[in-house]
């Protein structure tokens, strides 16, 4: 564990604020901004702002003392209203694929960098105000972010981290004290809504955007100075950059995006924007929107209702645009690569690291020893299939999977019963009972092959199959329970979150499958980019 700090103590290092190209132009008006990484921006003063949550094992990764997180101080620090006077604060300016087209300058709207916090072991935090006020990037839109996406991004991208998902973390969460005014579903019904700010931390917040900008403009030379920094920063294991080295750099990125996709895929997470400017270069989940849990299994499902006419980011096409993404990436770094072999060598592996990952995911999830080709591509794929012609909670049915016995299994419908409580239909229709039940003796006869214990393979599969996780209709009633004034819903789920796999005594009702009320309600089941 790295050393303990107060607030005052905390070692600022803010490496891309002095080692990147500056916006000369010091104003807040939403403008075109030519030739720099980021304008010097401060954070909106919040005087009545206040605390909603914290989390201790952030403060810790920054060797804050977690008891400084609720003080008045850390209110006014992390509300914008006293930044620390080692911080530098400003706003990236990065671009975009959108929608699978070309957004060209879109940038830190409303979020504010404080700087970066090099911790006693020596790792760098660069921190972000989401929701503190217009920069230079906010276009039309007004800098700030409402209470309930803010509960929704600072619950999720903790529990990703406990979920061991690579992800963005949240240091806090602050209610602003002021109102914002909002159109959910863009249909003209505005109301207004309380106001927030997370801070998140990551060791670096540059997307694949930022590179896709420059090179958009033609400014090469500050594509390469930004490629350079990235790789001195945060892959200084590949050394000097040189052609040779910006290639290695993009095989990295190609493998620790195919890792991201793994994990969603395998806890069922759904992101809901994946544009070029919300993807990592460092292969982390970033930017929780519209994001959404699998519920019952559907790989066409998507969470945000912006995207409900094309559903490009579907669950089911996840790896399919991660791939795509990393295409517009490989075209942002080709003028400084100058070589497309090499690019495309790297996005023909994303392909094979991603089938080799998803296949050694499903090993895992179902138990098994290793992934026998001959049985276990058929295994997986029927599967899948039917999981998906039954409504099937996806959580609940691997976690119910892992209590079967081998020695007493009887017969097909006694296998079904152990699965049932993860089917939102308690009578399934025969046809699609007979199909899971012909699985399931399947999967009896390829367990047999294995041999291992019931006692060891349930441990595997409850390691690598959470029991808990942010489903969205919870999220949802902390949401009103926090509008309402009350702020134990997000506190109880931030516990909760922290063990995923472990089943915890009392907390039964964060483990149930979807209700049925939740099923069209928003902000459980449709959520949209409005936020
Ligand atoms: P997102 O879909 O949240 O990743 O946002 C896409 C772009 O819109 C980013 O450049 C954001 O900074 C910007 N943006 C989103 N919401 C706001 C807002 N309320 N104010 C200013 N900019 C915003
Ligand atoms: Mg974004």
């Amino acid at each position: 564990m790295s050393a303990i700090y107060s607030l005052d103590a905390l070692k600022f290092d803010n490496s891309f604020y002095n080692k990147l190209p500056a916006d000369p132009v010091i104003n807040n008006n939403s403008r075109h901004v030519d030739a720099a990484c980021y304008s010097k921006v401060a954070p909106m003063p919040f005087p009545k702002a206040s605390l909603v949550a914290y989390s201790r094992e952030m403060a810790h990764e920054l060797g804050l003392n977690p008891m400084e997180c609720m003080t008045q101080r850390f209110t006014e620090v992390f509300s914008g209203t006293k930044p620390l006077s080692d911080m530098q604060t400003f706003a990236a300016c990065y671009g975009g694929h959108q929608f699978g087209n070309w957004a060209g300058q879109l940038g830190d709207g409303r979020a504010i960098n404080l700087g970066e916090v090099v911790n006693s072991k020596g790792q760098r935090w660069a921190l972000q105000l989401k929701g503190s006020g217009p920069t230079p990037y906010s276009r039309h839109a007004d800098g700030f972010a409402v209470l309930r996406s803010s509960i929704r991004e600072f619950l999720c991208s903790e529990a990703m981290h406990y979920l061991r998902v690579p992800t963005t973390r949240a240091l806090s969460l602050l209610n602003t004290g002021t109102q914002v005014e909002r159109d959910m579903f863009y249909n003209g019904q505005s109301k207004m809504e309380p106001g927030a700010i997370v801070c998140r931390a990551a060791p670096t917040f540059i997307r694949f955007g930022n590179f896709e900008l420059f090179t958009s403009r033609n400014q090469i030379d500050i594509t390469k100075q930004l490629a350079d920094y990235t790789i001195e920063y945060f892959f200084p294991h590949l050394g000097k950059p040189s052609k040779e080295v910006y290639l290695q750099w993009f095989n990295e990125i190609c493998l620790s995006t195919a890792r991201m996709i793994t994990e969603w895929m395998r806890v069922g997470f759904v992101h809901g924007v994946m544009n070029t400017d919300n993807m990592s270069i460092l292969g982390l989940t970033i930017d929780y929107g519209p994001y959404g849990w699998l519920e019952d299994y559907d790989p066409q499902w998507t969470p945000n209702t912006t995207d409900a006419g094309g559903r490009r980011y579907a669950f089911g096409k996840q790896p399919e645009i991660a791939l795509w993404n990393l295409l517009q990436l490989a075209n942002a770094i080709y003028p400084i690569v100058e070589e497309s072999k090499g690019l495309e060598n790297a996005l023909e592996n994303f392909k094979k690291v991603y089938d080799i990952a998803w296949r050694d995911m499903m090993t895992s999830k179902l138990g098994l020893l290793n992934f026998e080709p001959e049985t276990d591509e058929v295994l997986f794929q029927d599967l899948v299939r039917n999981l998906k012609n039954t409504e099937t909670d996806m959580t609940l049915f691997y976690r119910h999977l892992c209590n079967l016995e081998i020695k007493k299994v009887t017969d097909a419908d006694q296998l079904l019963t152990i699965t049932q409580p993860a089917f939102y239909n308690e009578d399934i229709e025969p046809e699609a009972a007979d199909e899971i039940k012909t699985w399931l003796l399947q999967y009896v006869e390829r367990l047999k092959k294995d041999g291992k214990s019931d006692k060891d393979r349930r441990q595997q599969m409850n390691a690598v199959n959470p029991l808990y996780v942010l489903r969205n209709y919870l999220a949802q009633e902390a949401i009103e329970q926090a509008e309402a004034g009350s702020y134990t819903m997000i506190h109880e789920l931030q516990e909760v979150l922290k063990n995923p796999y472990e089943e915890q005594v009392g907390k039964d009702r964060y483990a149930k499958k979807r209700p049925e009320w939740a099923k069209q309600k928003a902000g459980a089941s449709m959520l949209s980019c409005s936020s």
